[in-house]
Protein backbone atom coordinates (compact mmCIF):
# COMPACT_ATOMS: atom_id res chain seq x y z
CA UNK A 1 0.00 0.00 0.00
CA UNK A 2 0.93 3.44 -1.10
CA UNK A 3 1.34 5.71 1.76
CA UNK A 4 2.69 8.49 0.59
CA UNK A 5 1.52 12.05 1.28
CA UNK A 6 -1.63 9.80 3.41
CA UNK A 7 -3.32 12.77 5.83
CA UNK A 8 -2.40 10.60 8.91
CA UNK A 9 -3.67 10.98 12.33
CA UNK A 10 -2.08 8.88 15.24
CA UNK A 11 -4.71 9.30 17.80
CA UNK A 12 -3.08 7.80 21.59
CA UNK A 13 0.86 8.31 21.11
CA UNK A 14 0.88 6.46 24.55
CA UNK A 15 3.58 5.06 26.04
CA UNK A 16 3.90 1.41 25.48
CA UNK A 17 5.26 2.08 21.96
CA UNK A 18 2.51 1.07 19.74
CA UNK A 19 1.41 4.78 18.52
CA UNK A 20 5.20 5.47 18.37
CA UNK A 21 5.74 2.89 16.13
CA UNK A 22 2.76 3.42 13.58
CA UNK A 23 3.97 6.96 13.83
CA UNK A 24 7.91 6.38 12.81
CA UNK A 25 6.93 3.96 10.41
CA UNK A 26 4.31 5.44 8.31
CA UNK A 27 6.45 9.76 8.51
CA UNK A 28 9.06 7.35 6.67
CA UNK A 29 6.53 6.16 4.64
CA UNK A 30 6.09 9.78 2.98
CA UNK A 31 2.63 9.74 5.39
CA UNK A 32 1.47 13.28 6.54
CA UNK A 33 1.40 12.48 9.69
CA UNK A 34 -0.60 14.19 13.00
CA UNK A 35 -0.27 12.90 16.73
CA UNK A 36 -2.55 13.66 18.76
CA UNK A 37 -3.23 12.33 22.49
CA UNK A 38 -5.36 13.39 25.51
CA UNK A 39 -2.19 13.50 27.40
CA UNK A 40 -0.04 17.06 27.92
CA UNK A 41 3.75 17.14 26.44
CA UNK A 42 4.99 16.65 29.98
CA UNK A 43 3.44 13.26 30.18
CA UNK A 44 4.21 11.82 27.21
CA UNK A 45 7.96 13.23 27.49
CA UNK A 46 9.40 9.61 27.26
CA UNK A 47 7.32 9.22 23.82
CA UNK A 48 7.95 12.57 22.12
CA UNK A 49 12.24 12.07 22.68
CA UNK A 50 11.67 8.97 20.61
CA UNK A 51 9.83 10.87 17.97
CA UNK A 52 12.43 13.85 17.98
CA UNK A 53 14.42 12.18 14.80
CA UNK A 54 10.84 11.43 13.11
CA UNK A 55 9.14 13.84 10.12
CA UNK A 56 6.01 14.48 12.12
CA UNK A 57 3.55 17.24 10.23
CA UNK A 58 1.58 18.06 13.67
CA UNK A 59 1.17 17.80 17.48
CA UNK A 60 -1.90 18.42 19.01
CA UNK A 61 -1.67 17.21 22.62
CA UNK A 62 -3.47 17.97 25.62
CA UNK A 63 -6.71 17.24 24.01
CA UNK A 64 -8.21 16.72 20.42
CA UNK A 65 -9.33 18.46 17.07
CA UNK A 66 -12.23 17.23 15.36
CA UNK A 67 -10.05 18.13 11.99
CA UNK A 68 -7.70 15.41 13.08
CA UNK A 69 -10.28 12.69 12.59
CA UNK A 70 -13.27 14.78 9.84
CA UNK A 71 -10.38 15.64 7.49
CA UNK A 72 -7.99 12.35 7.82
CA UNK A 73 -7.15 9.67 5.66
CA UNK A 74 -5.97 7.27 7.83
CA UNK A 75 -6.81 7.12 11.74
CA UNK A 76 -4.60 4.91 13.57
CA UNK A 77 -6.20 4.69 17.14
CA UNK A 78 -4.17 3.47 20.39
CA UNK A 79 -6.53 0.47 21.70
CA UNK A 80 -6.61 1.73 24.73
CA UNK A 81 -9.33 4.29 23.31
CA UNK A 82 -12.37 3.09 25.16
CA UNK A 83 -15.64 2.37 23.30
CA UNK A 84 -17.52 5.09 25.34
CA UNK A 85 -14.63 7.85 23.76
CA UNK A 86 -17.03 10.84 22.25
CA UNK A 87 -14.36 10.68 19.34
CA UNK A 88 -14.93 7.27 17.85
CA UNK A 89 -18.20 8.37 15.99
CA UNK A 90 -16.43 12.05 14.78
CA UNK A 91 -13.48 9.48 13.69
CA UNK A 92 -16.22 7.02 11.97
CA UNK A 93 -18.36 9.94 10.26
CA UNK A 94 -15.36 11.18 8.11
CA UNK A 95 -13.56 9.01 5.30
CA UNK A 96 -10.48 8.12 7.22
CA UNK A 97 -10.08 4.36 7.22
CA UNK A 98 -9.43 3.84 11.17
CA UNK A 99 -7.20 0.91 12.07
CA UNK A 100 -4.54 0.16 15.15
CA UNK A 101 -0.55 -0.27 15.05
CA UNK A 102 -1.55 -4.25 15.16
CA UNK A 103 -3.74 -4.19 12.16
CA UNK A 104 -1.28 -2.00 9.49
CA UNK A 105 1.34 -4.99 10.59
CA UNK A 106 -1.22 -7.81 10.17
CA UNK A 107 -2.06 -6.17 6.15
CA UNK A 108 1.46 -5.30 5.47
CA UNK A 109 3.22 -8.44 6.87
CA UNK A 110 4.27 -11.57 4.62
CA UNK A 111 5.10 -14.56 7.25
CA UNK A 112 1.81 -16.66 8.20
CA UNK A 113 0.76 -15.34 11.41
CA UNK A 114 -0.33 -17.23 14.96
CA UNK A 115 -2.78 -15.08 17.14
CA UNK A 116 -3.44 -15.74 20.88
CA UNK A 117 -6.09 -14.09 22.41
CA UNK A 118 -7.96 -15.09 25.77
CA UNK A 119 -8.35 -13.83 29.38
CA UNK A 120 -5.62 -15.72 30.64
CA UNK A 121 -2.68 -17.42 29.63
CA UNK A 122 -1.97 -15.19 26.28
CA UNK A 123 2.03 -14.13 26.84
CA UNK A 124 2.69 -17.59 27.78
CA UNK A 125 0.87 -19.61 25.20
CA UNK A 126 2.92 -17.18 22.30
CA UNK A 127 5.80 -17.65 23.91
CA UNK A 128 5.15 -21.52 23.84
CA UNK A 129 4.25 -21.65 20.52
CA UNK A 130 7.45 -19.35 19.23
CA UNK A 131 9.49 -22.10 21.61
CA UNK A 132 7.94 -24.54 19.72
CA UNK A 133 7.78 -22.51 16.14
CA UNK A 134 12.07 -22.20 16.71
CA UNK A 135 12.81 -25.75 17.87
CA UNK A 136 11.41 -26.49 14.94
CA UNK A 137 14.13 -24.59 12.78
CA UNK A 138 12.01 -21.73 12.43
CA UNK A 139 12.95 -18.08 12.69
CA UNK A 140 9.81 -16.32 14.86
CA UNK A 141 9.00 -12.96 16.00
CA UNK A 142 7.00 -12.58 18.63
CA UNK A 143 5.03 -9.33 18.97
CA UNK A 144 1.54 -7.72 20.18
CA UNK A 145 1.32 -6.74 23.68
CA UNK A 146 3.96 -9.51 24.83
CA UNK A 147 7.53 -8.43 23.11
CA UNK A 148 6.11 -4.66 21.28
CA UNK A 149 5.04 -3.43 17.75
CA UNK A 150 6.94 -5.72 14.98
CA UNK A 151 6.25 -2.70 12.55
CA UNK A 152 9.72 -1.34 12.01
CA UNK A 153 10.78 -4.89 11.35
CA UNK A 154 8.68 -5.84 8.78
CA UNK A 155 11.21 -5.69 6.18
CA UNK A 156 13.20 -8.37 7.79
CA UNK A 157 10.03 -10.45 7.99
CA UNK A 158 9.89 -13.19 5.04
CA UNK A 159 7.14 -15.74 3.87
CA UNK A 160 9.39 -18.61 5.35
CA UNK A 161 9.50 -17.34 8.93
CA UNK A 162 6.74 -17.13 11.76
CA UNK A 163 5.19 -13.94 13.73
CA UNK A 164 3.35 -15.02 16.80
CA UNK A 165 1.37 -11.85 18.39
CA UNK A 166 -0.55 -11.75 21.91
CA UNK A 167 -3.72 -9.96 21.17
CA UNK A 168 -5.72 -8.37 23.60
CA UNK A 169 -9.43 -7.67 23.93
CA UNK A 170 -8.80 -4.20 23.25
CA UNK A 171 -7.08 -4.85 19.63
CA UNK A 172 -9.61 -6.88 18.58
CA UNK A 173 -12.66 -4.48 19.58
CA UNK A 174 -10.75 -2.10 17.54
CA UNK A 175 -9.86 -4.20 14.08
CA UNK A 176 -12.16 -2.55 11.34
CA UNK A 177 -14.63 -5.09 9.17
CA UNK A 178 -11.31 -5.78 6.56
CA UNK A 179 -8.98 -6.83 8.84
CA UNK A 180 -6.97 -9.91 8.11
CA UNK A 181 -7.10 -12.01 10.77
CA UNK A 182 -3.91 -14.59 11.94
CA UNK A 183 -3.82 -17.69 9.49
CA UNK A 184 -3.59 -19.89 12.95
CA UNK A 185 -5.71 -18.61 15.63
CA UNK A 186 -5.60 -19.63 19.34
CA UNK A 187 -7.97 -18.60 22.60
CA UNK A 188 -6.70 -19.69 25.09
CA UNK A 189 -10.04 -18.42 27.83
CA UNK A 190 -12.57 -16.55 28.16
CA UNK A 191 -13.58 -15.16 31.78
CA UNK A 192 -15.30 -11.73 32.79
CA UNK A 193 -12.02 -9.37 32.69
CA UNK A 194 -11.77 -5.44 31.13
CA UNK A 195 -15.43 -4.61 32.56
CA UNK A 196 -14.20 -1.37 33.33
CA UNK A 197 -13.69 -1.07 29.33
CA UNK A 198 -15.93 -3.30 27.59
CA UNK A 199 -19.49 -1.99 28.36
CA UNK A 200 -20.45 -5.53 29.05
CA UNK A 201 -19.44 -9.31 29.29
CA UNK A 202 -20.97 -9.57 25.81
CA UNK A 203 -19.11 -7.09 23.75
CA UNK A 204 -15.91 -8.40 25.79
CA UNK A 205 -16.57 -12.17 24.49
CA UNK A 206 -17.80 -10.80 21.04
CA UNK A 207 -14.39 -9.36 20.73
CA UNK A 208 -12.68 -12.54 21.95
CA UNK A 209 -14.94 -14.26 19.08
CA UNK A 210 -14.01 -11.86 16.46
CA UNK A 211 -10.77 -13.55 15.89
CA UNK A 212 -12.43 -16.77 15.18
CA UNK A 213 -15.72 -15.10 13.14
CA UNK A 214 -13.25 -13.27 10.54
CA UNK A 215 -11.31 -16.15 10.13
CA UNK A 216 -11.21 -17.68 6.07
CA UNK A 217 -11.54 -21.50 5.75
CA UNK A 218 -8.00 -21.91 4.84
CA UNK A 219 -7.00 -20.76 8.64
CA UNK A 220 -6.93 -22.48 11.79
CA UNK A 221 -8.67 -22.20 15.04
CA UNK A 222 -7.28 -23.93 18.38
CA UNK A 223 -10.10 -23.49 21.81
CA UNK A 224 -8.56 -24.13 25.15
CA UNK A 225 -11.52 -27.27 25.74
CA UNK A 226 -11.16 -27.00 29.86
CA UNK A 227 -12.33 -23.40 29.70
CA UNK A 228 -16.07 -23.63 29.77
CA UNK A 229 -16.50 -20.89 27.74
CA UNK A 230 -14.18 -21.53 24.98
CA UNK A 231 -15.10 -25.11 24.95
CA UNK A 232 -18.45 -24.29 23.23
CA UNK A 233 -17.01 -22.10 20.96
CA UNK A 234 -15.97 -24.97 17.96
CA UNK A 235 -19.58 -23.86 16.50
CA UNK A 236 -18.20 -20.70 15.57
CA UNK A 237 -14.51 -21.33 14.10
CA UNK A 238 -14.89 -20.64 10.10
CA UNK A 239 -11.33 -22.29 9.44
CA UNK A 240 -10.38 -25.65 11.08
CA UNK A 241 -10.38 -26.43 13.81
CA UNK A 242 -7.61 -28.22 15.62
CA UNK A 243 -7.83 -30.29 18.91
CA UNK A 244 -5.00 -29.49 21.47
CA UNK A 245 -3.11 -32.87 22.98
CA UNK A 246 -4.39 -34.71 25.81
CA UNK A 247 -2.28 -33.12 29.24
CA UNK A 248 -0.87 -36.81 29.66
CA UNK A 249 0.82 -36.96 26.57
CA UNK A 250 2.61 -33.66 27.16
CA UNK A 251 6.23 -33.65 28.24
CA UNK A 252 7.04 -32.79 31.91
CA UNK A 253 7.82 -28.60 32.11
CA UNK A 254 9.79 -26.21 33.71
CA UNK A 255 6.90 -24.26 34.59
CA UNK A 256 4.32 -25.05 37.23
CA UNK A 257 1.10 -25.72 37.33
CA UNK A 258 -1.92 -27.31 35.80
CA UNK A 259 -2.62 -23.66 33.87
CA UNK A 260 0.62 -24.08 32.33
CA UNK A 261 0.04 -27.57 30.92
CA UNK A 262 -3.17 -25.98 29.66
CA UNK A 263 -1.41 -23.01 28.17
CA UNK A 264 1.16 -26.00 26.50
CA UNK A 265 -1.72 -28.26 25.52
CA UNK A 266 -2.79 -25.05 23.51
CA UNK A 267 0.64 -24.08 22.02
CA UNK A 268 0.99 -27.54 20.90
CA UNK A 269 -2.56 -27.09 18.88
CA UNK A 270 -1.28 -24.10 17.23
CA UNK A 271 2.13 -26.22 16.00
CA UNK A 272 0.46 -29.03 15.20
CA UNK A 273 -1.67 -26.34 12.89
CA UNK A 274 1.52 -25.32 11.53
CA UNK A 275 2.58 -28.38 10.65
CA UNK A 276 4.90 -28.98 13.76
CA UNK A 277 6.28 -32.53 14.68
CA UNK A 278 5.40 -34.66 17.95
CA UNK A 279 9.47 -34.05 18.36
CA UNK A 280 9.88 -30.37 18.11
CA UNK A 281 6.37 -29.61 20.10
CA UNK A 282 8.33 -31.76 22.75
CA UNK A 283 11.70 -30.11 23.19
CA UNK A 284 10.03 -26.53 22.15
CA UNK A 285 8.04 -27.10 25.23
CA UNK A 286 10.74 -28.68 27.51
CA UNK A 287 12.86 -25.97 26.73
CA UNK A 288 10.45 -23.26 27.72
CA UNK A 289 11.78 -21.91 31.09
CA UNK A 290 8.74 -19.38 31.77
CA UNK A 291 8.52 -15.59 31.23
CA UNK A 292 9.14 -13.18 33.77
CA UNK A 293 6.95 -12.25 36.50
CA UNK A 294 4.19 -15.05 35.91
CA UNK A 295 4.45 -16.97 39.11
CA UNK A 296 7.92 -16.56 39.17
CA UNK A 297 10.51 -17.82 41.91
CA UNK A 298 12.97 -14.83 42.70
CA UNK A 299 14.53 -15.37 46.38
CA UNK A 300 14.65 -17.17 49.59
CA UNK A 301 15.36 -15.28 52.29
CA UNK A 302 15.55 -16.40 55.89
CA UNK A 303 14.17 -19.83 54.30
CA UNK A 304 10.78 -18.22 52.76
CA UNK A 305 10.70 -18.50 49.09
CA UNK A 306 9.61 -15.47 47.39
CA UNK A 307 7.21 -15.53 43.95
CA UNK A 308 6.52 -12.87 41.73
CA UNK A 309 3.18 -13.04 39.84
CA UNK A 310 2.44 -9.43 39.54
CA UNK A 311 1.19 -10.19 35.95
CA UNK A 312 -2.00 -11.84 37.79
CA UNK A 313 -4.23 -9.33 36.63
CA UNK A 314 -7.40 -11.50 37.12
CA UNK A 315 -9.11 -13.91 40.15
CA UNK A 316 -8.20 -16.75 37.58
CA UNK A 317 -4.31 -16.33 37.60
CA UNK A 318 -4.64 -15.96 41.56
CA UNK A 319 -6.26 -18.98 41.86
CA UNK A 320 -3.69 -20.50 39.21
CA UNK A 321 -0.49 -19.62 41.55
CA UNK A 322 -2.44 -21.11 44.20
CA UNK A 323 -3.28 -24.04 43.32
CA UNK A 324 0.34 -24.16 41.64
CA UNK A 325 2.42 -23.41 45.04
CA UNK A 326 3.57 -26.34 47.07
CA UNK A 327 3.37 -26.03 51.51
CA UNK A 328 1.61 -22.75 53.18
CA UNK A 329 1.54 -19.69 51.71
CA UNK A 330 1.33 -16.17 52.16
CA UNK A 331 -0.84 -14.27 49.42
CA UNK A 332 0.09 -10.91 48.85
CA UNK A 333 -3.17 -9.43 46.64
CA UNK A 334 -4.58 -6.40 45.77
CA UNK A 335 -4.71 -3.10 43.72
CA UNK A 336 -7.74 -1.87 41.69
CA UNK A 337 -11.09 -4.16 40.86
CA UNK A 338 -11.83 -4.19 36.81
CA UNK A 339 -15.22 -5.25 37.66
CA UNK A 340 -14.28 -8.54 39.05
CA UNK A 341 -16.22 -10.59 41.25
CA UNK A 342 -14.34 -12.20 43.94
CA UNK A 343 -15.89 -14.26 45.49
CA UNK A 344 -14.42 -17.52 44.02
CA UNK A 345 -10.79 -16.45 44.70
CA UNK A 346 -11.96 -15.87 48.57
CA UNK A 347 -13.07 -19.27 48.73
CA UNK A 348 -10.06 -20.79 47.36
CA UNK A 349 -7.65 -18.21 49.37
CA UNK A 350 -9.83 -19.04 52.96
CA UNK A 351 -8.87 -22.82 51.73
CA UNK A 352 -5.45 -22.55 50.46
CA UNK A 353 -3.26 -19.76 52.02
CA UNK A 354 -2.20 -19.25 55.15
CA UNK A 355 -2.84 -15.99 55.33
CA UNK A 356 -3.64 -12.67 53.04
CA UNK A 357 -2.20 -9.14 53.19
CA UNK A 358 -4.73 -7.04 50.72
CA UNK A 359 -3.28 -3.37 49.67
CA UNK A 360 -4.56 -0.83 47.10
CA UNK A 361 -8.13 0.54 46.50
CA UNK A 362 -9.86 -3.06 46.69
CA UNK A 363 -8.17 -4.02 50.32
CA UNK A 364 -11.28 -3.37 52.31
CA UNK A 365 -13.93 -5.13 49.72
CA UNK A 366 -11.59 -8.68 49.50
CA UNK A 367 -10.73 -8.63 53.69
CA UNK A 368 -14.50 -8.75 53.97
CA UNK A 369 -14.82 -11.33 51.46
CA UNK A 370 -12.47 -13.13 53.49
CA UNK A 371 -13.94 -12.53 56.83
CA UNK A 372 -17.36 -13.39 56.00
CA UNK A 373 -16.03 -17.04 54.89
CA UNK A 374 -13.77 -17.62 58.09
CA UNK A 375 -13.58 -14.85 59.96
CA UNK A 376 -10.00 -16.86 61.80
CA UNK A 377 -8.30 -16.80 58.34
CA UNK A 378 -5.30 -14.73 59.12
CA UNK A 379 -5.40 -11.25 56.73
CA UNK A 380 -4.95 -7.57 56.55
CA UNK A 381 -5.91 -4.91 54.93
CA UNK A 382 -2.96 -2.51 54.41
CA UNK A 383 -2.14 0.92 52.01
CA UNK A 384 0.70 -0.24 50.26
CA UNK A 385 2.12 -3.53 49.03
CA UNK A 386 5.43 -2.60 50.93
CA UNK A 387 3.23 -2.86 53.99
CA UNK A 388 1.65 -6.12 52.56
CA UNK A 389 5.20 -7.42 52.46
CA UNK A 390 6.40 -6.73 55.80
CA UNK A 391 3.43 -8.34 57.31
CA UNK A 392 3.76 -11.70 55.66
CA UNK A 393 7.69 -11.45 55.91
CA UNK A 394 6.63 -11.04 59.50
CA UNK A 395 3.71 -13.84 60.20
CA UNK A 396 5.39 -16.40 58.35
CA UNK A 397 8.27 -18.87 59.24
CA UNK A 398 10.86 -20.77 57.58
CA UNK A 399 9.93 -23.14 54.74
CA UNK A 400 6.86 -20.92 53.87
CA UNK A 401 6.60 -19.42 50.39
CA UNK A 402 5.16 -15.58 50.17
CA UNK A 403 3.88 -14.71 46.75
CA UNK A 404 2.34 -11.50 44.73
CA UNK A 405 -0.15 -12.27 42.71
CA UNK A 406 -2.71 -9.28 43.14
CA UNK A 407 -5.48 -10.52 40.91
CA UNK A 408 -6.02 -6.94 40.39
CA UNK A 409 -4.84 -3.95 37.87
CA UNK A 410 -1.67 -2.25 38.96
CA UNK A 411 -2.64 1.17 38.40
CA UNK A 412 -4.37 2.51 41.27
CA UNK A 413 -1.00 2.93 42.54
CA UNK A 414 1.78 1.81 39.68
CA UNK A 415 2.40 2.72 36.36
CA UNK A 416 2.16 -1.04 35.29
CA UNK A 417 2.25 -4.43 36.82
CA UNK A 418 5.94 -4.41 35.76
CA UNK A 419 6.55 -1.43 37.98
CA UNK A 420 4.81 -3.08 40.78
CA UNK A 421 6.30 -6.69 40.40
CA UNK A 422 10.14 -4.77 40.03
CA UNK A 423 9.53 -3.04 43.29
CA UNK A 424 7.83 -6.05 44.81
CA UNK A 425 11.44 -7.99 43.95
CA UNK A 426 13.59 -4.46 45.32
CA UNK A 427 11.48 -4.21 48.66
CA UNK A 428 12.69 -8.37 49.11
CA UNK A 429 16.16 -7.97 47.79
CA UNK A 430 17.10 -4.56 49.75
CA UNK A 431 16.12 -5.66 52.73
CA UNK A 432 13.58 -3.78 53.61
CA UNK A 433 12.05 -6.73 55.44
CA UNK A 434 14.62 -6.71 58.17
CA UNK A 435 12.82 -6.59 61.57
P1 LIG B 1 -1.94 -12.88 29.88
O1 LIG B 1 -0.98 -12.56 28.77
O2 LIG B 1 -3.26 -13.41 29.38
O3 LIG B 1 -2.06 -11.83 30.93
P2 LIG B 1 0.20 -14.45 31.09
O4 LIG B 1 0.69 -15.65 30.40
O5 LIG B 1 1.00 -13.21 30.99
O6 LIG B 1 -1.30 -14.19 30.62
O7 LIG B 1 -0.01 -14.78 32.63
C1 LIG B 1 -0.56 -13.78 33.47
C2 LIG B 1 -0.98 -14.40 34.78
O8 LIG B 1 -1.94 -15.42 34.56
C3 LIG B 1 0.13 -15.07 35.56
O9 LIG B 1 -0.17 -14.86 36.91
C4 LIG B 1 0.01 -16.52 35.19
O10 LIG B 1 0.52 -17.38 36.20
C5 LIG B 1 -1.48 -16.67 35.05
N1 LIG B 1 -1.89 -17.66 34.05
C6 LIG B 1 -1.19 -18.06 32.96
N2 LIG B 1 -1.90 -18.96 32.26
C7 LIG B 1 -3.08 -19.12 32.91
C8 LIG B 1 -4.23 -19.92 32.68
N3 LIG B 1 -4.31 -20.74 31.62
N4 LIG B 1 -5.26 -19.81 33.57
C9 LIG B 1 -5.18 -18.99 34.63
N5 LIG B 1 -4.11 -18.23 34.91
C10 LIG B 1 -3.07 -18.29 34.06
Amino acid sequence: MDYRGLRTTIWGLGHFGGGLAAARWLAHRGARVTVTDQAGPDVLANSLARLADVPIAAYHLGGHRAEDFSEADLIVVNPAVPPTSPWLRTARSGRARLVTELELFLENCRAPIVGVTGSNGKSTTAAMTASILEAAGGRVFLGGNLGGSLLERLPEIGPNDWVVLEISSFQLWHFSPTVRMPHIAVVTSCTPNHLDWHPNLDDYRAAKQRMLLEQTPKDFAILNPFDAETAGWTSIVRGEWVAVPELDRLPTLQVPGLHNRINAACAAGAARAAVCSPADIRHGLERFRGLPQRLQWFATVDGRRFFNDSTATTPESTLAALRSLDGPVWLIAGGKNKGFCFGSLADEIVARARGAALFGSVRYELLQLLHDRAPEFSAVAVETMAEATRWCWTHSSPHETIVLSPACASTDQFRNFQQRGEQFERLVGDGLLDR
